[in-house]
């Protein structure tokens, strides 16, 4: 099944979609917009911008003006800021029906969202699962809860719909994802909820999210991190890289042992830097030394390794080009860059 976000269809498919959430007001302008510029220019397919407010919605049709990735409202209990968020120009709305309390309200929002093509996204979370269905097996639980959220909204007609199911806990986000994936076919926005700080949360989703796309469950991630939501992003392209679903720019580093003749990490990020500038597809291999010649590099499309303090080869494809001085390592990065 699939599922239009503004220009962005997501399900069956299609590629998978990479999300982030500003950190902004909503309801500044100028600061919500140019962050979601930054994470456009970081690669992002949809931005999810939180709504608490009448303000906030309303400042939905200013950003949209400034940005061109497609914006989630994110809100919470309150049907009526729902509707103003899709009439101020939403491409999907993020609520759950099962919050909003009377049916007719449920109706009321669904029958906007119809009318103007918005999709609604309906989940769960571990931190706010229905007292009912606490203690029971919780991935089951977080499953079902999301469930409910879908069978409230399939009653008033309305099967535009995402669903999350996100835990803190990496293998019961799995297990709950599974559990919906027997049973529907919806699109599914997968993560892990309140991942935590950098290396926490990126251990976290890399390894739930990994598996869950391995399995061939999901149709849109965000890689929850505390702090810049550029992060995010820039995590989840690697994810999806890793998992051979997008060509991204890639520096295969070695670790860089005693045997190194010069930092191996300063040099693998400034390149990474570069290659994200370029933006192309392109395997750029960083060796400390040249021990085993150009063998991990062999397979990239370009690279180094360094001979001796003064010294290092650069190859492209394979091919020594040439033995360069150290000093001259950053024009002759750029030029191998250049010709590719
Ligand atoms: S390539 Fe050389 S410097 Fe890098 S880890 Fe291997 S032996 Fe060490």
């Amino acid at each position: 099944m699939r599922v239009r976000i503004g220009d962005v269809v997501i399900g069956d498919d299609m590629p998978v979609a990479i999300q982030s959430m500003t950190t902004t007001p909503t309801s500044d302008v100028e600061a919500t917009a140019l962050q979601i510029k930054r994470l456009e220019a970081a690669g992002v397919d949809i931005v999810r911008v939180a709504v608490p407010d009448e303000k906030s919605a309303k400042a939905i049709g200013e950003i949209k003006k400034i940005v061109g990735v497609p914006i989630v409202a994110d809100v919470h209990f309150d049907h009526r800021l729902a509707i103003l968020a899709i009439k101020s120009g939403a491409d999907k709305v993020r609520i759950n029906p099962g919050n909003i309390g009377a049916e007719w309200k449920v109706r009321e929002l669904a029958s906007v969202a119809k009318e103007r093509g918005v999709p609604i996204r309906v989940g769960s979370n571990s931190g706010s699962l229905p007292r009912d269905l606490r203690g029971e097996d919780r991935a089951v639980a977080l499953a079902e809860a999301a469930l409910r959220e879908v069978r409230i909204l399939e009653k008033v007609g309305f099967h535009d719909i995402v669903i999350s199911a996100k835990s803190s806990d990496p293998i019961e986000t799995i297990r709950a994802y599974e559990y919906i994936r027997d049973r529907v076919e919806y699109p599914l926005h997968i993560g892990v909820t309140e991942a935590g700080v950098y290396e926490t949360a990126v251990i976290s989703s890399s390894f739930a999210l990994g598996y869950l796309l391995y399995e061939g469950i999901g149709d849109t991630i965000r890689v929850s991190i505390a702090g810049d939501p550029v992060r995010e992003v820039i995590a989840a392209r690697k994810l999806l890289s890793a998992l051979g679903l997008r060509r991204e720019p890639r520096v295969v580093a070695c670790p860089g042992c005693a045997r190194a003749v010069f930092d191996v990490e300063r040099v693998a990020r400034r390149v990474e830097e570069k290659l994200f500038e370029v933006g192309k597809p392109i395997t750029f291999s960083v060796l400390g030394c040249y021990v085993n010649g150009i063998g991990e590099g062999e397979n990239a499309d370009a690279g180094i390794a360094g001979i001796d303090g003064k010294r290092f080869v650069a190859f492209k494809r394979g091919k020594i080009v040439g033995t360069f001085k150290m000093v001259e390592m950053e024009d002759v990065i750029e030029d191998l860059l250049k010709d590719l």
